[in-house]
């Protein structure tokens, strides 16, 4: 077999065999087929497709590159969540905790934010002493004895992915639906998942900015999921405008811990409690996702699961003092209100310029190598469809320079458009797409 003779099947608009994309991702893998080959077949890919058969072959040949977890060595049914990645989406931080303290274990191997979407590595980063490098037997050994696990991706997990994607993302290739699909589920797989909730975000501040294309994704991830003897549902939910209120590190972490002790915004405890009742259903804890619900909010109003979040982030490491008292977690040295211009109902908050100007403010990275300020951010008062008054309080930022404030207050408003008329609320979901029916 050669290289280029699966380039230009490819280029062809031919369909590949299972042995041509094993050896054409083993050869990139070992070196023996050079990063202009795979890119040309990454492109050949991009514009020209591949059916769901040769991606779910793909996916298997990115998670067979290197270790597979086995997870049902500590657990019956290992669930995992993905969330394609938004705009103050904290979810993780809660949902663990919230579907281990209704009795299903879980352990998650998480990422760190890139671009204007956060990531969860960083954001528990804020607590002082929590580690995000277990390595596989101390993930293994949490997973079995606090019920709950959130680290950082080993090199050798699906090393093919970390190689692929490092290409894709310097030669134009990362927007193609098949390799976004194998390229998450291949980790997912990798990382012994066995049923997975995917979190398939849509909206400004998504990678998927329609529904077609966000349910496109959704359901070639599910039919991978089927096609590679896993479970998986989807859910399409709103990234309009940002989840929750708080975006950036620290206040991250400050808002789920306030919403585990069942102070949180109504938007993000809902969105928390639907992701967490369907994991629950998936995990077969519960005969279905009603059921789920119904689990997840004795588990939130009980306080269970934040005794379980406590016991995570101690069994990790961190200093628990700073949960109890999150006050002492990172803060900025100016914090400033910034009131609204003028009246009117709140059209748009767009979650994709929050997103940036917290990355200006130096809460995320423009490049892999940056380092972050877990300090900085922004407070998103209102939701899109509130009437506010001139003079209310729409934002409150979190900066390390006076330059760096006035910059973002001025993005922030230009974030959002009034209207005259009323404005219905922006939904939190979209639909629900999945192997196992709610
Ligand atoms: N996230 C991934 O893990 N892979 C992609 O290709 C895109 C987003």
């Amino acid at each position: 077999m050669r290289a280029i003779d699966i380039i230009i099947k490819k280029r062809d608009h031919e369909e590949l065999s299972r042995g041509e994309i094993e050896f054409f991702i083993q050869g990139f893998n070992n070196g023996d087929i050079p990063d202009y080959q795979a890119a040309a077949w990454a492109m050949a890919v991009l514009l020209n497709g591949m059916t769901p058969r040769e991606t779910t072959d793909l996916t298997l040949a990115l998670a067979n590159s290197g270790e597979m977890l086995d997870c049902t060595v500590a657990v019956p049914v290992a669930v995992d969540k993905h969330s394609t990645g938004g705009v103050g989406d904290k979810t993780t931080l809660v949902v663990q905790p919230l579907v281990a303290a209704c009795g299903l274990p879980v352990g998650k191997i998480s990422g760190r934010g890139l671009g204007f979407s956060g990531g969860t590595l960083d954001k528990l980063e804020s607590i002082p002493g929590c580690r995000v490098d277990l390595n596989t037997e101390e993930f293994l050994g949490q997973l079995g004895s606090v019920g709950v696990v959130l680290t950082g991706q080993t090199a050798d997990l699906a090393p093919a992915d970390g190689k692929l994607y490092a290409l894709r993302d310097v030669t134009g290739t990362v927007q193609s639906i098949p390799l976004i699909a194998s390229s998450v589920m291949s980790k997912k797989i990798a990382g012994g998942a066995t049923a997975i909730l995917l979190d398939v975000k849509v909206g400004s501040g998504a990678f998927m900015k329609t529904i077609p294309e966000a349910r496109q994704l959704a359901e070639l991830m599910v039919e991978i999921a089927e096609g590679s003897g896993r479970r998986a549902v989807a859910l399409l939910s709103d990234m309009n405008q940002p989840l929750g209120r708080a975006v950036g590190n620290a206040l991250e972490v400050r808002e789920a811990i306030s919403t585990l002790q069942n102070d949180g915004p109504e938007d993000f405890v809902e969105h928390c409690l639907v992701v967490t009742a369907h994991m629950l259903a998936l995990g077969d804890q519960v005969p279905n996702a009603e059921e789920g619900r119904k689990s997840a909010e004795n588990a939130l109003a009980s306080g269970a699961a934040w005794e379980k979040f406590k016991q995570l982030i101690e069994f990790q490491g961190g200093d628990i003092s700073y949960l109890e008292h999150p006050d002492r977690l990172p803060s900025a040295p100016l914090i400033k209100t910034v009131n609204s211009p003028q009246s009117g109902y709140l059209s748009r908050i767009d979650a994709r310029t929050v997103g940036e100007t917290s990355v200006d403010l130096g809460a995320g990275r423009a490049k892999k190598s940056d380092d972050i300020d877990h300090a900085v951010g922004i407070e998103v008062l209102p939701n899109v469809g509130d009437y506010v008054d001139k003079e209310q309080p729409l934002f409150v930022v979190h900066a390390n320079s006076q330059e760096r404030m006035e910059a973002a207050t001025k993005r922030l408003l230009g974030a959002l458009t009034y209207s005259e008329q009323r404005v219905e609320p922006l939904p939190l979901f979209y639909e629900v797409i999945g192997s196992k029916p709610a």
